[in-house]
């Protein structure tokens, strides 16, 4: 079997014992003869496994019982318009910070069903930095502010939780969930796709604190309701059986590792020696502020474009994939999430100063 350095930004790497275990698993499930994709979700094997990948990311995060854990579908994009319907009412103002390509696309969407403010937005530097909290013009009656805590496009990332007082918090984690620790009571809905850190597409996850679930606009779609899914065990109608399953091995692989301060620890050292790379040479760069850089996607341009083409030929022959940038920037990106070893972020960075020496 060959592996190659996979910097996918989503769908990504999934941790190999993970993909092993799948394996094992996929002809005969835990002795029931079948696989876990053909199996009834209201099985009592299906709603074990449902109920251990709970459990696991409860463990994991840290999330009280004042809290449900909903497993959806749809993706984070269906998130942008479910937070808005499920938390504000339609004369409501939403506060939302812009620090990069999702933040406007969930404002786009939140825009069809309530007014929104712009408490803050980045554009002015290119989307290169978080503007500071004093800067940001909140509204005090907001039904929520939103925020995305990293940007997987442009690699900004908050290395702060905001302070809103009353007003519940609301975030898109899609691209740095379970990459660090985070204290979940702060939060009002945290939201993610599945397919970076949490396992295969298909799968959202949401977080929401229970005392938010009865907010719900009265002609919201059922399966449009948080509510919906905390009343049912996020069984409203057929779950993502296999993405569950697999998100819930992902977990307990986590747990296996020691938890999130651990897989932090890791993650801040991958993501440093990434950097110190580029800043150290004048071929490569990143035009993010230091203060707001991501642990998870780390865009970088070489100093010369017309290379561009070069370098992802010659990584992808040294069995390193899926370093082209976002086709809306241009450049590179190294999406390192948790399943990226820190061996295929040095390959990369040995392999960036031999394309330098060839190069440069
Ligand atoms: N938000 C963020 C931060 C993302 O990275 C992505 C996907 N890359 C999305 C939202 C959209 O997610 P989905 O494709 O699951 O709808």
């Amino acid at each position: 079997m060959t592996r190659v350095h996979n910097f996918s930004a989503g769908p990504a790497a999934l941790p190999e014992p993970v993909l092993q275990r799948i394996r094992e698993d996929i002809p005969d499930w835990g002795g029931t003869g079948m696989s876990v994709m053909e199996i009834s979700h209201r099985s009592k094997e299906f709603v074990d496994c449902a109920e251990r990948a709970e459990a696991s990311i409860r463990k994991l995060l840290g999330i009280s019982d004042a809290y449900s854990v909903l497993f959806m579908q749809g993706g984070a994009t269906l998130q942008f318009a479910m937070a808005t319907l499920n938390l504000s009412a339609a004369d409501d103002t939403v506060d939302y910070v812009i620090t990069g390509s999702w933040g406007k696309k969930a404002v786009k969407e939140a825009g069809r069903f309530a007014n929104v403010n712009i408490a803050a937005d980045a554009e002015d530097s290119g989307y290169t930095h978080v503007p500071a909290e004093d800067s940001w013009q909140k509204t005090s009656d907001a039904a929520y502010l939103h925020y995305t805590p990293n940007e997987t496009i442009g690699g900004v990332e908050f290395q702060f939780v905001p302070d809103t007082g009353d007003v519940p918090l609301v975030v898109d984690m899609s691209s740095t969930i379970l990459s660090r620790p985070v204290d979940v009571d702060r939060f009002g809905l945290i939201y993610a796709g599945a397919q970076k850190n949490i396992g295969p597409a298909g799968l959202t996850l949401a977080i929401i604190r229970n005392d938010l679930l009865d907010k719900a606009r009265p002609d919201a779609p059922t399966l449009m309701t948080y509510k919906a899914f905390a009343d049912s065990g996020s069984m409203t109608n057929t779950p993502p059986v296999f993405a569950w399953y697999v998100a819930g091995l992902v977990f307990d692989h986590l747990l296996e590792q020691g938890g999130l301060e651990a897989v932090a620890a890791v993650n801040q050292r991958k993501s440093s020696k990434l950097y110190s790379a580029i800043d150290a040479s004048d071929f490569y760069s990143n035009p993010v502020a230091e203060d707001s850089r991501s642990w998870m996607n780390v865009p970088f341009v070489l100093a010369d474009p017309s290379l561009d083409p070069v370098f992802l030929e010659e990584s992808k022959a040294a069995g390193l994939t899926n370093l082209k940038g976002h086709r809306s920037v241009g450049g590179m990106r190294a999406s390192i999430y948790n399943a990226v070893s820190e061996a295929s972020v040095d390959a990369l960075i040995d392999f960036m100063q031999q394309f330098e020496n060839t190069h440069g």
